[in-house]
């Protein structure tokens, strides 16, 4: 069997046995940037279904094609999103991680209802209040989500954050539980390679794996 599909199955089983909490099943996003499509066909004719990307053209010139045929793939938008890029990335994806401003929340709102499609979306949240991380500010969540939801009509299924490296993520994923809770929001986009067994135990739903599923990225 290929590598890359052992390596998301060694995942899936791990996050099995560890995932004693949570009643909703988690889904691994397969962070696939940099690869060539070449690199991502065997996890696709594996059956996975979820694949993330963060560049918009990198995902149009990977991904036309493949999404064509095969209607059941989702894509997931998990970079920071440019408003200029926000036409060509409605197309292309399903979901988007990083809504991150007013600004971003309205031209995706004028958009997709240009061609009638309705992304799910998560509100990227700055837990740890770093200035070169985009995202909402927790005391800022609340008025936010209002708006997009009031305002723009928008789909917010959860909240995304990425937290500061190299400490222990453990008291910011709770945070951003609790936040979600408080909005009786149910999905929560939190864990990497590096720290999704962590994520797992602050009920995350959606887990963003890139090079422990496809290697290193040079
Ligand atoms: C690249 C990326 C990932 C995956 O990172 P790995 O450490 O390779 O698992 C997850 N989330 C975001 C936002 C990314 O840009």
């Amino acid at each position: 069997m290929h590598k890359i599909i052992n390596n998301l199955i060694e995942i899936e089983k791990e996050i099995n046995s560890n995932n004693f909490k949570s009643q909703n099943k988690v889904k691994i996003i397969a962070v696939s940037k940099t690869f060539s499509i070449e690199k991502i066909l065997p996890l696709i004719d594996y059956g996975h279904l979820d694949f993330g990307e963060n560049k918009v053209q990198e995902a149009i010139d990977k991904w036309t094609v493949v999404k064509k045929n095969n209607k059941d793939l989702n894509l997931h938008m998990v970079g920071k999103l440019q408003t200029n890029k926000v036409k060509h990335a409605v197309k292309i994806f399903d979901y988007i991680h990083s809504l991150d401003s007013l600004k971003l929340a309205k031209k995706i709102s004028e958009e997709q209802a240009k061609i009638k499609k309705n992304l799910k979306l998560f509100i990227q949240i700055n837990i740890g209040d770093e200035e070169q991380k985009s995202g909402i500010k927790i005391e800022e969540l609340s008025n936010f989500y209002k708006t997009c939801v009031k305002e723009y009509n928008l789909k917010i299924i959860g909240l995304m954050c990425l937290p500061p490296a190299n400490i222990d993520p453990s008291s910011y994923f709770s945070k951003v539980e609790i936040a979600s809770k408080n909005l009786s929001l149910s999905n929560l986009s939190m864990g990497m390679s590096s720290d999704y067994l962590i994520a797992l135990k602050y009920n995350t739903s959606f887990v963003r794996i890139g090079s422990k599923i496809f290697g290193r990225r040079d």
